[in-house]
Parts: structure tokens; sequence; C-alpha cells
């Protein structure tokens, strides 16, 4: 059972589904441990989206179930997309959502990489 407190992993998210090459995507980047790819609904001039390829439904379930060689490789996929999107000198922010107050929608772990322009603050006042 995850730890994530969300339900057991679905084989059909549609994350799940561009991995297996199910549904197209617009990918920039991949390696044994992660798929990069341009996010569908963009909420900056650039904005990606990188998963691991393992099935893990969230950050909490990623950190506590994925091999040490998974998060380091994933987390290095991270910084390399960044890198090779020119991002590294201008700045960008990566974001994880977890659960319903995290807003997460797709329950395949997730990171949002965001860069183009300054980004403001880091979550909106309500
Ligand atoms: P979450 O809210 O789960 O952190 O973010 C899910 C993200 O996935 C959203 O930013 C949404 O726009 C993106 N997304 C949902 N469906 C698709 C899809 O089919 N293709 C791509 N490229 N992005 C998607």
């Amino acid at each position: 059972m995850p730890i994530s407190g969300l339900p057991p992993y679905d084989d059909n998210n549609i994350f799940a589904r561009i991995l297996r090459g199910e549904i197209p995507s617009n990918k920039l980047f991949e390696n044994e441990w992660a798929l990069a790819f341009h996010d569908i609904n963009p909420q900056a001039p650039v904005h990606v989206l990188i998963i691991p390829k393992g099935k893990y439904c969230s950050f909490a379930d990623f950190s506590a179930q994925a091999s040490e060689a998974e998060i380091v490789g994933f987390t290095r996929a991270v910084v390399v997309v960044a890198r090779d999107l020119g991002l590294e000198a201008p700045g960008y922010r990566i974001l994880a959502n977890q659960g319903e107050h995290g807003g997460q929608e797709v329950p395949h772990f997730h990171v949002h990489l965001f860069g183009g322009r300054p980004l403001g603050r880091m979550v909106p006042r309500e």
C-alpha cells in the first residue's frame, strides 16, 4: 500500500498511458529513469513535466518505495532538463503537487518545471 494516502497505483492514469506510448506527448528528454514532456496546458512560457519511469502515484510513494538509483536518476534528470532548456542561468521553479490540498490531478508522481519569465510568489495569497 502506498504511503501517500492516495489509492493504489492506477495503470490507466494518463501518464502511465503516455509512458506506454498509447497517448502522444511532446517529448523533450528520456532516459532509463525519467521522461520529460511539455505540459498540455502550460502555466508559464516553459512548463515541462518530468515523470519517473516507475509506477509511483505521488512524491511520498516515490520517496518511500523507489530505489536509491531511481531517486538519484530521476532527480538528476530534472536538473538536466532544466539545463538543456537554458533555464539554469535565469532560474526556474520545480513543483510537485501531492494529494487533494496539493491539487494533484494525475496520480503518477511528476515534477512540474516552470521557467521563461519571473515566476512571482510561490503560492497565491487566498
Ligand atoms: P497535477 O495537478 O497532477 O500536478 O498536474 C497534472 C498536469 O498534467 C497538469 O498541469 C495538466 O495540464 C497536465 N496534463 C494532463 N493531461 C495531460 C496530457 O494528456 N498530456 C500532457 N502533456 N499534459 C497533461
